[in-house]
C-alpha cells in the first residue's frame, strides 16, 4: 500500500570543518492517494527530505522504497530510471520552456519518453482540463498568470503518470487565494490519477485541508 518509505534515512552536510546532520534517522511513509504535508521552518530539511525521497539525493545511511523496492543498491543509472518512472516534482518557480505553449510544455516529457505526439497531446490535454486552464493549452508561460502557470508545472510533472508527486513549495510565489485555488486543482488531479503528493509548504492554512501534516523535529519526521 506504500508507495514511498523512507527507513531510518540519515543526510549530513559538511559545512567548513563542521557537519551538520539534517536527517537522523527519519521515518516516513506515504500511502497511494494520500497527500501529505511538510511544514518545517527555514533550514529544517524540507528540500533534503524531498531530494533524498526523489532519489535526487542519496541518504548517507538508511533505505528509501519506492512502491516496496529498496533503491539503496540502485545504479546511478537505475536511480534515474526509477526517478523518472515514479517521481514527478514541483517547485517553488515553474520552470516552464518559455517558447513553447502550455500544452506542448505538458507534452514535453512524454515525448522524451517516446510515447506517440497524438497520445502526448491527447494526455496533455486532459491534464490541463483537470488543472482546470483547458482554455489555456495555446498560451506561452509569459502570457499566463503566476497560478495558471504553477498549474501548467503541476500538470507536466505529472504528465508521465509517476507514482509521487514531490512539490517543495509550489504555491510559495503565489497570493494566498491563488495558492488556494492551484492547491484545490493539485488536489484534483492527485485524486482522479490516484497519486500520492508530498507538499512542502510554509501556508498553514493550506496544509490544514491536506489529509495529514508532519513537520521536521532534531532530523526526525514527526507528526503534528
Ligand atoms: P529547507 O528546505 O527546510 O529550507 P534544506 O533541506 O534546503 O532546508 O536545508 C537544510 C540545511 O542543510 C540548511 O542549513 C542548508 O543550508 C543545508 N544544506 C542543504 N543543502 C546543502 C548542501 N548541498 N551542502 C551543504 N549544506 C546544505
Ligand atoms: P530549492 O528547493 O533549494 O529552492 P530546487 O528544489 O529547485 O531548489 O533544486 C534543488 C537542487 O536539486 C538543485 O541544485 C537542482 O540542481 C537539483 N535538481 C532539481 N531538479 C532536478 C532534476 N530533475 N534532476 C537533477 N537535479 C535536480
Amino acid at each position: 500500500p506504500y508507495v514511498l518509505q523512507l527507513q531510518q534515512v540519515e543526510r549530513h552536510y559538511n559545512q567548513g570543518d563542521t557537519e551538520l546532520a539534517i536527517l537522523r534517522g527519519a521515518d516516513f511513509s506515504l500511502k497511494r492517494g494520500e497527500i501529505v504535508a511538510l511544514v518545517a521552518p527555514s533550514g529544517a530539511g524540507k528540500s533534503t527530505l524531498l531530494h533524498v525521497a526523489g532519489l535526487l539525493e542519496k541518504p548517507d545511511a538508511g533505505e528509501v522504497l519506492l512502491a516496496g523496492d529498496p533503491c539503496s543498491n540502485l545504479t546511478d543509472e537505475q536511480r534515474t530510471d526509477r526517478r523518472r518512472s515514479d517521481i514527478g516534482f514541483v517547485y517553488q518557480f515553474h520552470h516552464l520552456l518559455p517558447e513553447f505553449t502550455a500544452l506542448e510544455n505538458i507534452m514535453m516529457p512524454q515525448l522524451i519518453g517516446g510515447l506517440p505526439e497524438k497520445e502526448a497531446s491527447e494526455r496533455a490535454a486532459q491534464l490541463l482540463d483537470y488543472m482546470r486552464i483547458g482554455h489555456r493549452a495555446g498560451h506561452r508561460p509569459s502570457e499566463l498568470s503566476g497560478g495558471e502557470q504553477q498549474r501548467v508545472a503541476i500538470a507536466r510533472a505529472v504528465a508521465n503518470a509517476p507514482l509521487i508527486l514531490l512539490a517543495d513549495e509550489p504555491t510559495g510565489n503565489l497570493d494566498p487565494e491563488t495558492a488556494g485555488y492551484v492547491f484545490e486543482a493539485l488536489e484534483a488531479l492527485v485524486r482522479q490519477s490516484g497519486l500520492a503528493a508530498l507538499i512542502a509548504t510554509h501556508n498553514h492554512e493550506l496544509a490544514g485541508l491536506m489529509d495529514r501534516r508532519v513537520t521536521l523535529s532534531e532530523g526526525l519526521v514527526v507528526d503534528f
